[in-house]
């Protein structure tokens, strides 16, 4: 069954691709994290943290299929980690890397069925939902910066960074609240 091989390669190769652009999510996120931090903007800092915990289950996820299908997950990241980044430039920036991978991952999805894995097919549709969620977030934050600036970024200022207890991520926990 040379073809079914074949096909499985195909559906490894996609799931390899949306992994590193996780990975670079992830890293790209916790830099992020870390500045806004740095910045004393703590809400914002707190649901940046939760989003590339969410990138890393993503991550496992996708490591998880690879694994079931004979593959080996990498450990590539898609691209550069941007540093540096003003508060205003992250979620433009993020917006727009939300939107890619969403994008990405459609074609991903058509790669899936196309080979016959309407499983791995289904994964990449739980998983957009997510990115699709961090997308609207971002969005509404570089919105509030965008028309409000300074005075939204005053009331953020101080504000507690701590994720608490929680390290589900940040859709499980807005799922909860
Ligand atoms: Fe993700
Ligand atoms: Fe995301």
């Amino acid at each position: 069954m040379a073809d079914r091989e074949a096909r499985k390669a195909n559906v490894v190769t996609a799931l390899n691709k949306a992994r590193s652009m996780e990975l670079h999510a992830i890293h790209q996120y916790m830099n992020q994290h870390y500045n806004l931090d740095n910045m004393d903007y703590g809400e914002l800092a707190a649901n940046m943290k939760l989003i590339a915990i969410d990138e890393m289950r993503h991550c496992e996820m996708f490591a998880e299929r690879i694994k079931e299908l004979g593959g080996e997950p990498t450990t590539e990241l898609a691209g550069k980690v941007v540093k540096g980044q003003d508060v205003k430039a992250i979620y433009v920036s993020d917006v727009e890397s939300e939107d890619d991978t969403i994008f990405v991952y459609n074609d991903l999805r058509k790669v899936c069925v196309d080979n016959g894995d309407i499983l791995t097919a289904k994964l990449f549709e739980t998983i957009i939902e997510e990115e699709q969620a961090h997308m609207n977030y971002f969005d509404n934050i570089s919105g509030h910066i965008e028309t409000l600036g300074d005075t939204f970024l005053s009331k953020i200022a101080g504000t507690p960074s701590s994720t608490g207890g929680t390290t589900k991520g940040f859709v499980i926990n807005n799922a909860a609240n």
